[in-house]
């Protein structure tokens, strides 16, 4: 009987430990699938992060490392610079990314280092049951937040791939989205060119994936989707902010 759906083989054969209706385990698999496309599991580094994806290295079957929180950026550099054949890639959450170790990655990007950073963004600090995160949204309600997100108290939230595209040092910087099958479709064909891009030596490349939090916005799955596609895109437009013409 002819096989046509299986895991890929850059995941790993167990059970992951997401809430029901995350999308965490749609990003893991579009970036195992992209590896297993690409043929270079064997060759590939992950870095895991600190938040709820921060055991990744359960996950994915290629090479992993734990970074410090905020710090995979800084470890996928050593990395990359120690071992340039070895396709290094980040999988950080907004948390991570965005608050800790924002000069990490503005460092990084500036610096143009020739690393794939997949930046999941749900609004939200996920592990640590809800606090605001810098991409937390107006009005949003959080754990400290319990009279929603206000300008003047909080400040704004941070678009992530706009900030980097003022840069000169990055490659391709896209946005993608995981509310719905052609929206998947699309981040995959994003994930998979940042991929490329690395493989073709012409520097830092970052896919944000907008996902979802149903545990921690207090929805069910189907509900949390159509958050994404209601609250989230208006705020974080998909699309691409740097290399929209690059052929790869
Ligand atoms: S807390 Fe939120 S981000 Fe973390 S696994 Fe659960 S649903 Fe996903």
């Amino acid at each position: 009987m002819a096989v046509i759906f299986q895991r890929p083989n850059a995941l790993k054969d167990v059970s992951m430990h997401y809430c029901p209706g995350c999308t965490h385990g749609i990003a893991h698999r579009l970036v195992a699938e992209v590896l297993d496309e690409l043929g270079i599991e064997g060759k590939t580094v992950g870095i895991s992060s600190v938040g709820c994806s921060y055991n990744s290295y359960d996950y994915f079957s290629c090479d992993m490392i734990q970074a410090p929180h905020g710090r995979a950026p800084a470890v996928a550099t050593g990395v990359k610079r120690c071992k340039p054949d070895c396709v290094v890639f980040t999988y950080q959450g907004d948390g991570d990314l965005a608050a800790i170790g924002t000069a990490e990655i503005v460092h990084a990007a500036a610096r143009g280092e020739n690393i794939t950073v997949i930046f999941i963004n749900n609004t939200i600090y996920g592990m640590t049951s809800g606090q605001m995160a810098p991409t937390t949204l107006l009005n949003q309600f959080t754990t400290t937040t319990p009279y929603g997100r206000i300008a003047e108290l909080h400040g704004f939230p941070i678009n992530v791939c706009e900030m980097l595209a003022t840069l000169q040092g990055p490659t391709y910087i896209e946005r993608a989205s995981l509310h719905d099958v052609k929206h998947i479709k699309k981040a995959k064909e994003a994930i998979k060119k940042a991929f490329k891009v690395q493989l073709a030596k012409l520097g830092f490349s970052l896919v944000e994936l907008l996902s979802t939090c149903p545990t921690n916005w207090g929805l069910s799955p189907v509900e949390s989707m159509t958050r994404i596609e209601k609250e989230m895109i208006p705020q974080y437009p998909i699309g691409v902010f740097k290399g929209e013409n690059l052929e790869v």
